[in-house]
């Protein structure tokens, strides 16, 4: 009889990491207790999956049809804060909670038995032949640790033979060591800097919020060298004489390699690190010691706010403006927006850290739901750079350049002195345009609905979307007549060629995001910057972000346009935040920094605020504009975007969708319209917005919605609720 068999076996709902619509019905083996995070094997057709026990069940699978699920070797079990925080993602974002459960699962292995070292320690014997190298091994030794036969011989500075020689003469005796030395632990009182009164006053506000262990989000605003970093390692401090763990978020990995430097020289070591370029070994070895409690700090980027922490203390987002927190792809939600809810859920307090905080954190911290601790000098003798416009309308120099003669002064002047200088555009590659002079005809991507990009180094033209490329043609496809194709506008690569031209004797590297030339390449421009090794760099908004570069004195913003009005909600916001980042380059040490931008528009506010140094001015402007049309954070929004190869079938859903939608008070929907890109990749975009007003469930409406249409198969659907992008 098979239910006398289940009455000792549980029923429970197994949350698989796929796209499923929720937990599926398992039983659990023979007397293992249905403890919510128990990390199971679950049959899956043919093969096991990873799971975890999420909830009791829904009935929903007959008795006799329930496959059993199997704890995994040491009956690992997920904290509940992170079980808690994936059910809240996924219903807040409408992401599958399989596919929020999959980025928490991502190191697989981290579940496999760890595989012993072999080490060697003291033996019983002592050898009949003592030499030097032997007797140094020896001593080493003595300490009573084990070690690994290279790590003996490096350690002690002789041959691996002298190692060997020992082992055979049984002086020394094989151990077993831990697949993993344990992480080394920050010490909290390292390097201690001395903090100034502005620092000290937010350090003591921020390590009382962490001693006393509740939910709270403080915005620690500052100016860009204000020492935002020293302030909130204090807090990290607390949590380490605590006990307790700190996850700290950095919007790039880019970023990742100056920190780890910077950390280790306050604490003594360098953090547990975790995001997609960390070894599939090393992130096995920290999953584990995150769940355990032993990594301490861990340094990320936006997917280790899914790690199993087992106590954690301290959430800090630098940078926390920065648009990169938003994940556009998979399950789409924003890191610095879920970071706020893991601390709820953890009980912890959150930092979030900025010198141009987005308009939803001024909003928080000026309403006084965010405690506002503000920075407003720069650390030392430091001060802010003095920011001028160029008006280009006046100030143009011959047709085909794009440095104007005031901008190629200050950099003369500036390279004179013996000083850095940097150039900032944020257009990859040669030109973004190549145009027929004949006919018109622009060069656009094959399967997208957007310009190639003049790659010159290279001699290609490229898809920044999807990564098409193609030769420069020699005729123009569309008229056939020959030598036509040019260049329109500037990338980097322009600039990098007219300064190479002004100033043959200068060192110039360019440092751009740009997979073509590499990540490798652009680390080692920094870090070339860094050891003054070239004079000046120029990049795009790579080089604009957190980098701190201190003979850096002039700044030249190529085109301070660019990306002002696509009618896009938040393109002002992020024009001033960048351009705001790029001028804090200047001038961070004892030498004034100057900036430059080159504007056709200088009279707008976003320039005026930038010239004027008066950020809140912006912001206040910024705010009543939100304010008057209902836009987050006053008000809410979503999209929903629609994909696919075949275009009739998506403009059909598009509209199938709009007419179900239901009537709500405070809720308008928008569209379908096609996408700003409605070529991507190949395949169609429509894009439908709802727009709510604060108080309303968006969630709730969307999944009543969506419930009551069916979409052709053909056809993706795509929610992004609090959608930054709006391509
Ligand atoms: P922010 O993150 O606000 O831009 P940082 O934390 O990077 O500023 O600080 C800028 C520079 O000033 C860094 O080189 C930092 O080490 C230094 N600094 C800041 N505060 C102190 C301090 N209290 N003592 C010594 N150096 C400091
Ligand atoms: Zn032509
Ligand atoms: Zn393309």
């Amino acid at each position: 009889m098979p239910t006398q068999a289940t009455a000792e076996q549980e029923r429970v709902g197994v949350l698989l990491p796929l796209p499923l619509d929720g937990p599926y019905d398992y039983r659990l083996a023979r007397g293992v207790p249905a403890t919510r995070g128990l990390v199971v094997a679950a049959p899956l057709g043919p093969r096991q999956s990873l799971g975890v026990v999420w909830d009791k069940g829904q009935g929903t699978v007959d008795e006799n049809k329930l496959k059993t699920a199997t704890p995994l070797d040491g009956r690992p079990v997920l904290p509940a804060g992170l079980c808690d925080f994936i059910d809240w993602v996924a219903r807040y974002t409408l992401n599958l909670p399989g596919m929020v459960l999959a980025m928490a699962l991502r190191s697989r292995q981290a579940f496999e038995a760890e595989v012993p070292r072999i080490g060697y320690g003291r033996g019983s014997t002592t050898p009949a032949r003592m030499t030097p190298a032997r007797q140094r091994v020896l001593a080493l030794v003595a300490d009573g640790l084990a070690r690994s036969v290279p790590q003996l011989a490096e350690d002690a500075n002789v041959t691996p033979s002298v190692v060997r020689g020992l082992i055979e003469a049984g002086a020394l005796a094989e151990v077993e060591l831990p697949e993993f030395t344990p992480l080394p632990v920050p010490e909290p009182d390292f390097a201690a800097p001395a903090l100034n009164t502005e620092q000290g006053l937010a350090a003591h506000l921020l390590r009382g919020a962490v001693a006393g262990h509740h939910f709270g989000v403080s915005l620690l605003d500052g100016v860009t060298g204000s020492g935002k970093t020293e302030t909130y390692f204090e807090a990290v401090a607390e949590a380490l004489c605590h006990g307790r763990q700190t996850l700290i978020l950095l919007p790039e990995i880019a970023l990742t390699v100056q920190f780890l430097d910077r950390f280790a020289e306050r604490f003594g070591v360098r953090p547990a690190e975790w995001h997609s370029d960390v070894s599939q070994r090393e992130r096995r070895r920290v999953w584990r010691a995150v769940m355990k409690g032993e990594a301490r700090v861990v340094v990320g980027a936006r997917s280790a706010l899914f790690l199993p922490f087992a106590s954690l203390g301290l959430i800090v987002v630098d940078e926390e403006h920065e648009q990169a927190y938003k994940q556009e792809d998979g399950a789409i939600y924003h890191a610095r927006d879920m970071a706020v809810v893991r601390g709820r859920i953890e009980n912890c307090p959150v930092v979030l850290a900025s010198a141009t905080p987005s308009l939803e954190s001024y909003v928080n911290a000026a309403s006084g739901r965010y405690a506002h601790l503000k920075l407003l000098r720069r650390h030392g003798a430091a001060v802010l750079p003095q920011v001028s416009l160029i008006d280009m309308r006046d100030a143009r120099g011959e047709p085909g350049t794009f440095l104007s003669p005031p901008l190629r002064q200050a950099l003369a002047t500036t390279l004179a002195a013996g000083e850095q200088a940097m150039l900032f555009l944020n257009r990859r590659g040669y030109a973004p345009l190549t145009l027929c002079a004949a006919c018109g005809h622009k060069m656009i991507c094959r399967d997208c609905s957007a310009w190639l990009v003049e790659h010159r180094y290279r001699k290609r033209l490229v898809c920044h979307h999807c990564g098409f490329e193609t030769g420069l043609p020699q005729q123009c496809p569309q008229c056939g007549e020959s030598g036509t194709l040019t260049a329109c506008g500037p990338g980097v690569e322009r600039v990098a060629e007219e300064f190479r031209s002004v100033f043959p004797e200068a060192r110039v590297a360019i440092a751009s995001s740009d997979t073509m030339t590499g990540p490798v390449e652009t680390q080692a421009a920094i870090r070339a910057m860094v050891k003054r090794e070239i004079d000046v760099l120029i990049g795009t908004q790579i080089v604009a972000k957190g980098h701190h570069f201190p003979q850096l004195t002039l700044v030249g913003v190529v085109d301070a346009d660019l990306g002002g009005s696509d009618g896009d909600l938040r393109a002002r916001e992020r024009t001033f935040q960048l351009l705001h980042q790029v001028a804090g380059r200047a001038g961070r040490a004892e030498k004034p920094g100057l900036v430059l931008m080159q504007t056709r528009n200088p009279d707008d506010a976003v320039m005026h605020a930038l010239a004027s140094s008066d950020r809140d001015a912006f912001y206040e402007q910024e705010r009543q504009f939100r304010q008057a049309t209902q836009s987050p954070p006053f008000g809410r929004l979503a999209a929903i975007i629609l994909s696919g190869h075949d275009g009739e079938a998506v403009r059909k859903a598009g509209r199938d969708l709009a007419r179900a939608a239901p009537a709500s008070r405070g809720i308008k929907v928008w569209g379908p319209t096609p996408a700003f890109y409605s070529l991507l990749r190949g395949q169609t975009r429509e894009r439908l917005l709802v727009q709510a007003e604060r108080m309303v469930d968006v969630q709730a409406y969307l999944r009543t919605w969506l419930a009551g249409v069916t979409i052709a198969r053909s056809v993706r659907l795509t929610v992004d609720v609090d959608p930054v992008s709006f391509f």
